[in-house]
């Protein structure tokens, strides 16, 4: 029997994960939710209010101000998946620059940001039938997943392909820059106090530093059949 399940797919920064949900995500025909998108709109909220700079943070003020942050996302049929709109505005290029990426590792510490977006995400699930990434979902947004996957690499690999696809999108960044963000994230990912980056006991362990797309994909689709069939 062919049966509908959740894929949940955790790991460190730049490891891949979106680029393996999207291919399982179109493959299966699922719902592609990108939980990393979400806190990055966050972020750039934050931003734009002034509560978060590089030194300064006014957690309470974002706090009282959760109940305007609106996001949604809207499938983009050219591209292929769903973009990230922040109070019906696209934000999907901003999001991904470094100035956000600096901050939203300290967003994501805030309780009562994670208590809003584990809601929402857990909401899009109900019908399962998606393909989840992120840091917290085979652990605490969906512990009940059919597939848990936790993906590695080598930092440096990480950084690199990082490092590509903001010089591809034509962002003016430095390597040092960029490895030392990677390194940092997954540093206050691991170690904050609600919902830390750890492997769940039964998530899958993919290091691909040193393995293709293709053979990743193949890898990954034929435990999913496992599990669809199961
Ligand atoms: O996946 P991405 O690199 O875009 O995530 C950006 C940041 O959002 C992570 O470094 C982490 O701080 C936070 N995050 C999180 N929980 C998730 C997804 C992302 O804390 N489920």
């Amino acid at each position: 029997m062919n049966k509908k399940i959740i894929i949940a797919i955790d790991g460190f920064s730049s490891t891949g994960k979106s680029t393996i949900a999207k291919q399982l995500a179109k493959k299966l025909n699922y719902i592609y939710v990108d939980t990393g998108a979400m806190y990055r709109a966050v972020t750039l909220f934050a931003m734009q209010k002034n509560y978060i700079n590089h030194q300064f943070f006014n957690k309470e003020a974002l706090i009282n101000d959760l109940s305007s942050v609106e996001l949604s996302f809207k499938f983009n049929a050219e591209l292929g998946f769903a973009e990230m709109y922040l109070n019906g505005i696209n934000v999907e290029k901003e999001i991904r620059s470094l100035a956000v990426s600096k901050l939203v590792s300290k967003i994501a510490e805030v309780s009562e940001v994670r208590k809003k977006l584990v809601a929402s995400q857990q909401e899009m699930g109900r019908d399962k039938g998606i393909v989840m990434d992120g840091r917290d979902i085979g652990t605490v947004v969906f512990p009940e997943a059919e597939l848990k996957l936790f993906m590695t690499a080598s930092a440096d690999k990480r950084a690199t392909r990082r490092y590509k696809e903001l010089l591809d999108r034509g962002d003016d960044v430095s390597f040092n820059d960029i490895l030392f963000n990677v390194q940092e994230r997954d540093r206050i990912d691991s170690t904050r106090k609600d919902s830390p980056l750890i492997k769940a006991d039964d998530a899958i362990e993919i290091d691909n530093s040193d393995m293709g797309l293709n053979e990743q994909f193949e890898r990954i689709l034929s435990l999913v059949d496992k599990k669809i069939n199961e």
